[in-house]
């Protein structure tokens, strides 16, 4: 059995501050992009979205499990959550 790596603690100062630290800064700083949502096995961009374990409370169903099913691999029986 091999040991797992550790980690040292190194000395030293943060990263320069030159203008391309500043702007990797800038950078990490924005909110990401929206990413579009895409089935991660055949691609496809048309989604449904399902509940799981709602519950009926005053004869209205409510709560449960939010999860986006692909439709496409879903027509071809095939469950893929997104
Ligand atoms: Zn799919």
């Amino acid at each position: 059995m091999t040991k797992p790596p550790r980690f040292h603690v190194i000395q030293g100062a943060p990263a320069p501050d030159t203008p391309v630290e500043q702007v990797r800064k800038r950078v990490r700083a924005m909110p990401k992009p929206p990413a579009m949502i895409q089935c991660h096995r055949c691609g496809g961009r048309e989604v449904i979205e399902t509940k799981i374990g709602m519950l009926l409370k005053d004869g209205k169903p409510t709560g449960g499990t939010k999860t986006l099913l692909c439709v496409g691999c879903l027509l071809r029986g095939e469950r893929v959550t997104l």
